[in-house]
């Protein structure tokens, strides 16, 4: 079979399954979404009581601007771990001698990526596929399953990532005086020892003070107007905190 006929052929497999899985989850009634990478997570939501959460598989991206395709095992960018299941596409087209299984990147247009989407369902299987419309990027992911958000610390730690960094992108809040910044040692004394990644409590938050502010927070008694006046407390984001205390530390 040439690579034409098989990607046509994958393409009508999928249509109607991707039917029943938007139709299942009512995809198209949600207004909004949000991903993170680093639990592999895709949250489609209207609001806190109406949301639906998919683990998925980033399998590659259509650029609007270069009209380009890349797929995920290429991209340098994607920090998504499980982007190295995408080999097993480029293995299969190595195989069976399809190129556009097989480079990394090429000139490309909106149909390749949802054959691709296709392809990808029949060899690593799952419940549905996903394009997210980000600026300048189609960016389209296999949903192997859904997640469920009761009790699941990842998906609570995912939607603490309120503070979006200049740095590190979308991160939980973290709070730390106005005298300590990623460059100068002025001592790090937290509320509760803190490590990267640990779960937090709603309304809990990592918060960090310098030994200047110590000084003033023992003289007071605690943290009260003046010693909060002389602390005037800042938000990072959580990344950001953790190299402050690394400085601090070393
Ligand atoms: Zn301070
Ligand atoms: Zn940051």
């Amino acid at each position: 079979m040439d690579y034409k006929e098989f990607s046509e052929s994958e393409l009508n497999k999928l249509i109607p399954i991707q039917n029943d899985f938007k139709a299942e989850f009512k995809l198209d009634d949600f207004a909004h979404w949000f991903y993170d990478a680093d639990v592999e997570i895709l949250r489609l939501y209207n609001d806190d009581n109406d949301e639906v959460f998919f683990k998925y598989i980033p399998i590659g991206t259509f650029s609007l601007t270069s009209k380009t395709w890349m797929w995920s095992w290429f991209n340098n960018y994607l920090s998504e771990k499980n982007k190295i299941e995408t080999l097993k596409i480029k293995k299969f087209g190595e195989e069976n001698n399809y190129e556009k299984l097989t480079n990394g990147t090429f000139p490309s247009d909106e149909y390749d990526g949802w054959e691709f989407l296709a392809i990808s369902f029949e060899i690593l299987k799952g419940i549905g596929t996903y394009k997210i419309n980000l600026e300048n990027l189609e960016y389209y992911v296999l949903i192997p399953e859904q997640v469920y958000a009761d009790g699941n610390s990842e998906v609570k730690k995912m939607k603490q990532k309120k503070l979006e960094c200049g740095n590190h992108g979308y991160r939980r809040p973290a709070f730390v005086c106005q005298h300590l910044d990623p460059e100068t040692k002025r001592g790090f004394i937290e509320s509760f020892e803190a490590t990267p990644d640990m779960d937090l409590e709603d309304e809990e938050y990592f918060e960090a003070w310098c030994d200047d502010c110590e000084k003033i927070r023992v003289k007071y008694n605690g943290w009260n107007e003046e010693s909060e006046k002389f602390a005037n407390i800042k938000m990072v984001c959580e990344n950001c905190y953790f190299e402050m205390k690394a400085l601090n530390n070393s």
